[in-house]
C-alpha cells in the first residue's frame, strides 16, 4: 500500500454497502473488467438455480403463458425507467447488441429513402462499423467517417461538419469503449434533428453507469448491452429503444412471428403487431433475462444519480494513481481528464501491456487488454471498492521496469 487513501474513500463511499449484495471468487484480488462482464448479484444465482425447478420445471410449456411472453416488455420498460429516462413500451429485449444494431439502423434508413448517407465515427465498435459497412453495401448508402481525437471522443462539431440535407442517420457511442469518452447526446442529437436526420446512440457502455435520458433529449433510436453495467451474465439479451412517435412508421427486416400482431393465428402474412412488440423477432431467452432483472432492483434502489457521483469519483481515483504510479514509468493516459466527459472506464497505454496483462490475470489482478497495447480500467460502481483499484494500478506498476 503506498498510502491510505483508498481505505478513506471506500469509509466514505455511500454505495460500499452495496458490494455485498455480489458474489466474489476469493483468487481475484482486483476485478477492473466489469464494463466487459459485471459480476453476478447473489440474488442471481439463487434466482437462476430456483427458475429450473420451480418455474421452468414446474410450469413448462405454461410458462409462457405466466409471464415469459411479455418479458422482453416488462423487463425493457424497467431497464427504461431505472436506466435510460424512457417512458413505458418503448424498449424491448431481444437478439445481441449486434442484431438490434441492424434492425433498428436498417428500420431508420428505410423511413429516409430519400437520404443518402449514414455518419459514424472511426473508432466505434468494431461490429457498429461492421453492420454499417454490411447495410451501406446491402442498401446502397454512403458512410460519412467522423475521425475523434483517440483519447478524446466525437463532438458536436465533428458531427455539424458532417451533416447535411443528404444524412439519413447518425450512429455514435455514447461512451467510446476505448477511450471512455463521454459524447454530448444531447447536444448532437439536437444537431442531427436540425438537418432532418434521426440518430441511433449505442448505449452499450454508458447503461447502469451514467444517467441517460432518452425522452428528454429527443433520441430517435438506441441500442446496448445487458451484461456489462446491468450485470446480466454472459451473453444476456441486448435492449433496444424506439421513439414512441416512430413505431407506426418503422418497418424491421427481421420479420419474426414474435413480432406480428397475432403470433397465434399462424397467419399467412407478416402483419407487424402495434408498438413495440413489432421490433421483436423469434422466441426470447427467459434464462438470459433473468439475472438482468436482480440488478435492475440494486440499480433502482441505489439511484442512477448516486451510481454516476460513485463513477466519478472512481475515475477521478484511478487519473491520480495513474499520474502517481503509471505516468513516471512511461505510461499515457489515454481518457478524458474532464469528469463530465468520462463514463466509467480509464484508458491507459504501454507498449508492455500485452505481457503485462497476462502476467496480471494470471495472479487475479483482471483489467482489461485492448489492442494495440491499451489496458482498460473498468469501475463498476456497484462492486468496484476504491482499494480493489489501488492494489490493481499498484500491481500494473510493479510489473513495469
Ligand atoms: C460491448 C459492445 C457491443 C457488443 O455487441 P454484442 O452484439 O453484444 O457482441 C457492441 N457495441 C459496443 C459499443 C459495445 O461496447
Amino acid at each position: 500500500m503506498t498510502d491510505n487513501r483508498s481505505s478513506t474513500l471506500d469509509a466514505n463511499d455511500p454505495l460500499a454497502g452495496y458490494r455485498d449484495r455480489f458474489f466474489r471468487a476469493d483468487d481475484v484480488r482486483a476485478y477492473l473488467d466489469g464494463n466487459s462482464l459485471g459480476r453476478p448479484t447473489k440474488a442471481s444465482a439463487e434466482r437462476l438455480s430456483s427458475f429450473v425447478t420451480e418455474e421452468w420445471g414446474t410450469q413448462l410449456i405454461r410458462g409462457w403463458d405466466d409471464g415469459w411472453y411479455e418479458l422482453p416488455l416488462t423487463v425493457g420498460d424497467e431497464i427504461g425507467a431505472v436506466t435510460l429516462g424512457a417512458a413505458s413500451g418503448q424498449v424491448f429485449i431481444g437478439d445481441s447488441t449486434t442484431v438490434i444494431l441492424y434492425k433498428l439502423i436498417r428500420a431508420a434508413i428505410d423511413a429516409r429513402p430519400d437520404r443518402n448517407d449514414i455518419i459514424v465515427d472511426t473508432d466505434n465498435f468494431p461490429t457498429d462499423r461492421f453492420i454499417l459497412q454490411g447495410i451501406a453495401a446491402e442498401c446502397g448508402k454512403t458512410l460519412r467517417w467522423v475521425t475523434p481525437d483517440p483519447d478524446a471522443g466525437v463532438t458536436p462539431e465533428q458531427v455539424a461538419e458532417v451533416l447535411g440535407p443528404d444524412t439519413a442517420l447518425v450512429v455514435l457511442s455514447h461512451v467510446a469503449y476505448r477511450s471512455g469518452y463521454l459524447a454530448d447526446a444531447q447536444a448532437i442529437t439536437a444537431l442531427a434533428h436540425e438537418a432532418g436526420a434521426l440518430v441511433l446512440w449505442d448505449l452499450c457502455h454508458s447503461v447502469g453507469s451514467v444517467p441517460v435520458q432518452l425522452d428528454a433529449w429527443g433520441v430517435d433510436l438506441a441500442a446496448g448491452c445487458t451484461y456489462k453495467y446491468l450485470n446480466g451474465g454472459p451473453g444476456s439479451p441486448a435492449f433496444g429503444y424506439v421513439r414512441t412517435e416512430h413505431q407506426e412508421a418503422f418497418r424491421q427486416p427481421i420479420q419474426g412471428w414474435m413480432g406480428t400482431s397475432e403470433p397465434f393465428t399462424m397467419g399467412p402474412e407478416y402483419e407487424p403487431h402495434h408498438g413495440i412488440r413489432r421490433f421483436l423477432s423469434g422466441t426470447p431467452s427467459v434464462i438470459g433475462m433473468l439475472a438482468i432483472q436482480d440488478m435492475l432492483a440494486i440499480v433502482a434502489e441505489a439511484g442512477m444519480d448516486a451510481i454516476r457521483a460513485k463513477s466519478e469519483r472512481l475515475t477521478a481515483f484511478a487519473i491520480d494513481l495513474v499520474d502517481d504510479l503509471l505516468i513516471p514509468r512511461g505510461v499515457a493516459l489515454s481518457s478524458p481528464r474532464d469528469p463530465s466527459r468520462r463514463g466509467s472506464h480509464v484508458t491507459v497505454d504501454h507498449e508492455s501491456f500485452a505481457e503485462v496483462n497476462a502476467r496480471l490475470w494470471a495472479k487475479g489482478i483482471i483489467p482489461d487488454f485492448r489492442r494495440p497495447h491499451g489496458l482498460r480500467l473498468g469501475l463498476s460502481p456497484l462492486t468496484t471498492s476504491f482499494e480493489e483499484l489501488e492494489i490493481g494500478v499498484e500491481a500494473i506498476a510493479a510489473e513495469l521496469p
